[in-house]
């Protein structure tokens, strides 16, 4: 990546500590990402020197937040190649946008007997705001399958959206499958039949290029916390027209030109949405984060994480009773690898690994739907990130036949 990977885990103070007697490897970062130093002196910096409330003061200190604020926005306006940092709006995270474009978009948008098309692989905060706006509206949710290996099946994909359609709602990368889907063929498909393509970015802005004017997606949600930034701060990117279009989903400060007694006004965008005092310090630390990430470059934060993926994934595939889910060709396989060992439940596999040092995540990951698809109450998930080595990946392996081997 250009950089040694231990000078990489040297950024990583967490990195570098005994849990059990063990080394810590860290292998749960599809749930949330270690900070680099970059990041948390990011947040020191502002706080012990430029700390005030943005937008609204006139006085150094809030023409200094202000400016460092707005930074963070073009910074992720350039991560994601957005046109404009109108389009680029902070929430609390994947959650909240999705939920805001539920409840605008959404609110607006759709009526009875529309469909709203998503996958059996979506985390639920990818389906619970879309099933809740079609039980509000008596519109029709519909699954997209998958293939035998975890990819989405793209036929069925061509037969559930129609000219009813109007949103299609899908993970860019899924967290439980490790499998990329093709947001790009998605939209066009989408854009085909007249429906808005929504991507959630929570696990593929962390770990590949992302391109927004490439895919022509109209929405697009992310999280900080999965991406080096702090928690509590994330992102909506949607197209301007469409968000000239929408109305605000929260009122209050900041996000108005005039009130008057009985009517009020919006600011212009990215501000309209953007009611009360934001996370200020949280969109620095996510810039710093991005900063951070752009020394590497995405490319070569996805080719470490396939390197790694490349030889791990055999190792598993070779280990007797061990079932992975998502794809076994490698190449189809991102850092999140979900499994299961025969006869032991996940959460006891978890500890097990635990024991030995080895942080993995044992549960349903937030899509209990998808484990009904697979057939199973819940899974161990692995996931790599830039800092992780062949020797985390050979810890995880030796740790999984330790834990077989004490069970038995
Ligand atoms: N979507 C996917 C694919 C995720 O993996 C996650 C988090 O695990 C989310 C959405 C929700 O992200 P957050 O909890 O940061 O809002």
């Amino acid at each position: 990546m250009g950089k040694n990977l231990n000078d990489i885990r040297a950024d990583f103070p967490i990195l570098d500590q005994q849990v059990n007697d063990e080394p810590l490897v860290y292998l749960d970062n599809a749930a949330t990402t270690q900070k680099p130093k970059a990041v948390v002196e990011a947040l020191t910096h502002y706080y012990y020197n430029d700390n005030a409330n943005v937008h609204r003061g006139v006085h150094t200190l809030a023409e200094r937040a202000t400016e460092d604020f707005e930074a963070a926005r073009e910074k992720v306006r350039a991560f994601i190649n957005a046109r404009s940092t109108k389009e680029v709006l902070f929430t609390r995270g994947t959650t909240t946008s999705l939920n805001w474009i539920a409840a605008s978009y959404g609110e607006a948008n759709i009526t009875v007997g529309d469909e709203i098309v998503i996958s059996y692989m979506e985390h639920h905060s990818n389906l619970v705001p879309w099933q809740q706006l079609a039980l509000r509206k008596q519109a029709t949710l519909k699954y997209i399958k998958m293939n035998a290996d975890g990819t989405l099946d793209m036929a069925d994909a061509q037969q559930q959206i129609t000219d009813k359609t109007k949103i299609v709602a899908i993970a860019q990368v899924s967290n439980v499958l490790g499998v990329v889907n093709p947001i790009k063929e998605l939209a066009k498909l989408a854009h085909q039949h007249g429906a808005v393509m929504v991507a959630d970015g929570a696990q593929s802005l962390p770990n590949m290029p992302v391109d927004v004017q490439d895919l022509d997606c109209d929405f697009l949600a992310f999280s900080g916390h999965k991406m080096l930034g702090p928690t509590g701060i994330g992102g909506l990117y949607a197209k301007e027209d469409l968000l000239n279009a929408m109305e605000p989903i929260e009122f209050g400060g900041e996000m108005i030109d005039f009130v008057n007694l009985f009517d009020s006004s919006w600011s212009e965008l990215p501000w309209k949405f953007e009611a009360g005092t934001p996370d200020i310090s949280g969109a620095i630390g996510l810039g710093a984060a991005i900063d951070y990430l752009n020394q590497f470059g995405m490319a070569a934060v996805q080719e470490h994480e396939q390197k790694l993926v490349n030889y791990v994934l055999p190792k598993l595939l070779a280990i007797d009773g061990l079932t992975v889910y998502g794809p076994h060709d490698p190449a189809k396989h991102t850092g999140v690898i979900a499994f299961n060992l025969e006869g032991l439940h996940p959460h006891d596999l978890a500890t097990g690994l635990d024991m030995e040092g080895v942080a993995v995540r044992a549960g349903h990951h937030c899509a209990q739907p998808l484990m009904k698809y697979l057939n199973v109450p819940a899974t161990a998930r692995a996931s790599f990130y830039i800092y992780n080595t062949k020797a985390d990946a050979d810890r995880l392996v030796d740790s999984i036949v330790a834990t077989k081997e004490f069970f038995k």
